[in-house]
């Protein structure tokens, strides 16, 4: 074995063993197929980088498909963000846009064959009856006392079914397959249910609806894919799926089981997702919070650093819980490379530098991005009055602060050295100002008699500075595992009351004036930050991806 084939993952493993063996002619087709229900997270971008990624490596093709066989709950606005969601990830289907409501007559015809080979049947229990006759896990089920209805019956029923004779409910086209199976999916599993409701895009053409696991097998059978990748949860269905295809004896895909990404911090089902924007615990689905694509691109987290963080984890058939710290340290990686610095100061502090003229205006070069030479320079202007960060003074250090102090002599990044000579104080007591001297000789920010400083310090020039508004964000829950059964509580008890921070007075170097949102850089000393799109003209809103290091790393250490 070569080093990359041992590599492989155990599913691309099997694909690479497809190709050698020629098991598909040498063709790979994968899809993802989403359920119009709710918007992507990153356990979704887990198996589209693996769906997808696949097929790209193989020279294959790969298709987006949604699974649009729920009325009630699917909408238009999810199929658009899915789309937008999975473009932004990087992939490109072509004209490979399907959706299982495509194939709805073609399920049809389907379900009549089995019918005539009197392998399904119009069964007329209610859905209470039906779950009732089902048996449990230990015990068998019962069969339906329309089991063996006439194959002519059971068409003509249909039939009408289809044309709408019946209420919701009244009746079901089950599968015939064996009530006593040690499987419960295969005691005779529905595959229609009468539904008189509207559906996205096939408006009342149909009152019944294909239940998923019916279509699903289907989609991927008109498709040709060859590999249909799934998470285990499925595991148990495929003898149904197996079933299906082969009592219809068309083409057969291979379906695959990986475990799904369960991250830290978060909740990932769709369900509890929507009930947070419906609740008003989130601004909305794209909150920087949430763990949807849309959330994490409006947080400032690149596409590249979710793919990285998909090949990073890896692929495995066990389920295992992710630290959430694994995507935010992808996202560092990619963004140190990537990122312009400015200067840009959270919590100003009011610097006066008294040897410096009024009205002068020097311009210093800054480095754009030192990890990256080809970004080049900027300008930077500097003026008597500046910006610092209120927590790098203290009037009264302790020991290991190195940052500014009466008397004490630190370097501003790029400019010069400055001295504090006084810290000024309002009525309260507060400080409002500090003055200042600076040494002329030092421009660019090293000393010509070689005396060192203990600290650097960012800083914007008072009057050249933009007002911003900057958004900190933490953890959405305070417990790693927020949804886990054995809690006593409502995930809802969990969500972290500080997981926004606001700040609405903050200063940026005017060299980001204008920027569009989605537009990152890195704010030297304070981490990744991110345009917002509530952004206005005039007042730039940034969200921090996230901070330079890894502070929850540290604060697990100390523990
Ligand atoms: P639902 O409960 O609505 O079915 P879902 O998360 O399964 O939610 P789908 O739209 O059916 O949503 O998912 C599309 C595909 O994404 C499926 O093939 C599913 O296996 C996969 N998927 C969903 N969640 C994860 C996850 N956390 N990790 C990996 N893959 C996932
Ligand atoms: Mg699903």
């Amino acid at each position: 074995m070569d080093t990359e084939t041992k590599s492989l993952d155990f599913v691309r493993q099997i694909v690479a063993d497809d190709m050698k063996s020629g098991k598909w002619d040498g063709r790979v087709c994968t899809r993802f197929p989403p359920e119009p229900n709710g918007f992507l997270h990153i356990g979704h971008a887990k198996s589209i980088c693996l769906n997808f990624g696949i097929a790209e490596e193989n020279g294959g093709l790969y298709n987006l498909r949604f699974d649009d066989t729920n009325p009630i709950k699917e909408e238009e606005q999810y199929v658009k963000s899915i789309i937008e969601d999975i473009n932004w990830l990087g992939y490109n289907w072509e004209d490979r846009l399907f959706f299982a409501s495509d194939y709805f007559e073609q399920m049809y015809d389907y379900a009549v064959q089995l019918i005539k080979a009197g392998k399904a049947y119009v069964c007329d229990l209610a859905p209470e009856q039906i779950r009732e006759y089902r048996g449990t896990l230990t015990a068998p089920g019962k069969n339906s006392p329309n089991r063996d209805r006439a194959a002519d019956e059971n068409l003509d029923l249909f039939e009408r079914m289809r044309k709408g004779e019946f209420p919701d409910g009244a009746r079901t086209l089950r599968a015939k397959i064996d009530m006593a199976s040690p499987n419960v999916n295969l005691r005779d599993p529905i595959m229609y249910r009468i539904l008189h409701a509207n559906h996205h895009r096939t408006g009342d053409k149909w009152c019944i609806y294909p239940m998923y696991d019916w279509a699903h097998g289907l989609g991927d059978s008109v498709e040709r894919i060859t590999h249909s990748i799934c998470t285990l949860e499925f595991e148990n269905h495929r003898p149904l799926y197996d079933w299906f295809l082969d009592a219809l004896g068309i083409h057969h895909s291979q379906q695959i089981e990986f475990a799904r990404l369960e991250l830290n911090y978060t909740v990932m089902s769709k369900r509890k997702l929507l009930a947070l924007v419906k609740d008003g615990r989130v601004l909305g689905w794209d909150d920087p919070r949430m763990p949807t694509l849309s959330g994490l691109r409006r947080r400032g987290f690149p596409p590249e650093s979710i793919r990285n963080f998909c090949a990073d984890i890896g692929v495995a058939k066990f389920n295992s819980v992710i630290d959430v710290g694994r995507l935010e340290n992808a996202a560092r990686e990619h963004l140190n490379k990537a990122s312009p610095r400015v200067m840009a100061v959270l919590r100003p502090l009011r610097v006066v530098i008294e040897n410096f003229p009024e009205e002068q205006v020097e311009e210093l070069d800054a480095v754009n991005n030192p990890e990256d030479p080809a970004a080049g320079k900027r300008k930077v202007p500097f003026s008597r009055v500046l910006y610092i960060e209120r927590g790098d003074f203290l009037e009264d250090p302790p020991k290991k602060f190195f940052r500014l102090a009466p008397g004490r002599e630190v370097r501003l990044r790029y400019a010069f050295f400055i001295t504090c000579r006084e810290a000024v104080k309002d009525a309260d007591g507060e400080i409002v100002e500090l003055r200042c001297t600076y040494d002329p000789a030092t421009r660019g920010g090293n000393a010509p008699d070689g005396r060192k400083v203990k600290a650097t310090l960012h800083w914007v020039a008072a009057e050249q500075a933009l007002d911003i508004e900057v958004r900190l964000y933490d953890r959405l829950f305070t417990d790693p595992h927020p949804d886990h059964a054995g809690h006593e509580k409502d995930y809802k008890e969990f969500l972290n009351p500080e997981s926004l921070e606001s700040i609405p007075a903050a200063k940026v170097e005017p060299s980001v004036k204008g920027a569009k949102p989605g537009t990152r850089y890195q704010f030297e000393r304070l981490g990744y930050f991110c345009v917002d799109p509530d952004s206005m003209n005039d007042k730039l809103v940034f969200n921090r991806t996230v901070s330079l290091k890894d502070t929850w790393a540290k604060i697990a250490k100390k523990r």
